[in-house]
């Protein structure tokens, strides 16, 4: 059961997240926690400030979230909880104190220090649940996930070691649910071989909650958000926007690979390697069924069932009259971005040029550099993807009219249809995206 950053927002919220872990605690339960919401900014903010050297403002403004934490302390618990939270985050206090002197020294590398400031948003909240749960008769003991999920070194996006991640999960957690303890972890932390702090990747307390529900084979992975469901688009662009009761592994995967805030896009793919169901629902309204991702998804006579987009998006066109029946050059371009570690979200080709798009950019000056190498190379910035999903769209004829048709003024800059039998993938100006999102939505949810 993985509660998300609005689930522990204040004590209303931590006594609601109670009160859905009692209603599973006879089916061997284990919660996975966000930081409290606001704080993995907050943290990011002051680990900024202490690079620019204001030591100073970057321990203030913090005060106000430990004082969060304090409130829920102070209103949930007492005695010996109340007393094991407060040594806790004087702890904390003191530990992210000589973290923040590191950074201003620059005593050690930098990247490695934000993991170790930003992983306190996690265990502090991971405390603080494991008290709460206790105050209120549940058998709960929070787990360091630091000693069970291990990655690789790339700090801030770090990558799970299966093998042995598997192991320690089994290892340290069944003996305590065998003993129907409630284990309490933070997701999105996570260690090093060496025992350094990593962290997963923005939102990756989803993908922490489905490694271990991987791990322990769970009948279950519950992801508990501030929204019923994946929602047939992003609400804040539709207000309308409605649950879908059932997605499959695969449509899942790209919604949230393409922009589905609500789903990490590592989620799935523990749950797929067992065939374990994901289930997305709301803590605020805990009564609502939500979406049920499986294997398989039912048949619906919707063909289109969410429509996901992302914003940022860069186009790079490279175009060589070289790659005229050569071969080899694809891979000699792939290449490139495997050097400089950038991944290539959409790609489409022509008989002299390829077209594809980039999420992360921060290479973009050694890619460009490179390419052009092989071939002329033009760059187009602040686009966005849309990526419609539904069941056989590849194989459903005038889906791709009723699409275009829809949105017939506004120019699309690049479309990959085909790959997955369950998604069409195009690219518009930034600032066309809400527009064209309100109209598909409309299109093919409305009710008339
Ligand atoms: P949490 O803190 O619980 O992990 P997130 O903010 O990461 O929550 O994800 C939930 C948010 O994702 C929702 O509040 C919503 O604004 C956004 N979102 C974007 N697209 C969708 C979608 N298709 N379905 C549901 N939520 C979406
Ligand atoms: N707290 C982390 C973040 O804000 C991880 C998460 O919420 O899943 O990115
Ligand atoms: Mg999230």
């Amino acid at each position: 059961m993985k509660f998300g950053g609005t689930s522990v927002q204040d004590a209303s919220a931590f006594a609601r997240v109670a009160e859905i872990v009692r209603g599973e605690s006879e089916n061997s339960p284990v919660v996975v926690t966000s930081a409290m919401s606001k704080v993995t900014d907050a943290l990011i903010d002051a680990f900024d400030a202490a690079k620019k050297g204001d030591f100073e403002s970057a321990f203030a403004s913090l005060k106000p979230h430990f004082e969060r934490h304090t409130k829920v302390a102070e209103e949930l618990t007492g005695g010996a909880q109340q007393k094991s939270f407060q040594i806790e985050l004087d702890f904390a206090d003191k530990e992210l104190n000589e973290l923040f002197i590191r950074v201003t020294r620059r005593s050690l590398p930098l990247q490695m220090l934000k993991d170790a400031i930003v992983s306190y948003g996690e265990q502090l909240a991971s405390c603080l649940l494991a008290e709460v749960l206790k105050a209120k008769n549940l058998n709960a003991r929070q787990i360091d996930a630091r000693r069970l999920i291990i990655t690789d070194e790339e700090y801030g996006a770090a990558a799970p070691i299966l093998s042995e991640t598997e192991k320690l999960v089994q290892l340290e957690l069944e003996p305590l649910i065998e003993a129907g303890e409630i284990p309490v972890l933070g997701g999105f932390i996570a260690a090093s071989r060496s025992g350094e702090t990593t962290t997963l990747g923005r939102g990756g307390s989803d993908y922490s909650a489905a490694l271990v529900g991987a791990a322990l084979r769970g009948r279950e992975i519950q992801i508990w958000t501030d929204v019923t469901g994946v929602l047939t688009c992003d609400p804040r662009i539709c207000p309308e926007a409605r649950t879908i009761k059932t997605l499959s592994y695969e449509q899942a995967a790209e919604l949230a690979y393409f922009g589905a805030k609500v789903l990490h896009p590592k989620t799935i793919q523990p749950a797929v390697d067992f065939g374990i169901p994901v289930r997305v629902c709301n803590s605020h309204q805990p009564s609502m069924r939500g979406t049920m991702i499986l294997p398989k998804a039912d048949t619906t006579p919707r063909i289109v069932k969410s429509i996901a987009h992302k914003t940022g998006i860069t186009i790079l066109r490279i175009t060589s009259a070289r790659m005229l029946g050569a071969y080899g050059f694809m891979s000699a371009i792939f290449q490139i971005f495997e050097r400089h570690r950038t991944v290539i979200d959409v790609v489409t080709t022509s008989e002299v040029s390829v077209s594809l798009t980039l999420d992360n950019t921060d290479a973009i000056d050694a890619i460009v550099k490179d390419l052009t190498r092989l071939g002329q190379v033009k760059i187009e910035s602040q686009q966005a993807v849309i990526c419609i999903v539904g069941e056989g769209l590849r194989g459903t004829s005038g889906i791709a009219a009723q699409i275009f048709s829809t949105i017939s003024d506004v120019n699309i800059s690049l479309i990959s249809h085909g790959a997955s039998s369950v998604n069409m993938t195009f690219v518009v100006k930034e600032d066309q995206v809400s527009e064209v999102i309100k109209r598909l939505h409309r299109k093919f949810f409305q009710v008339s």
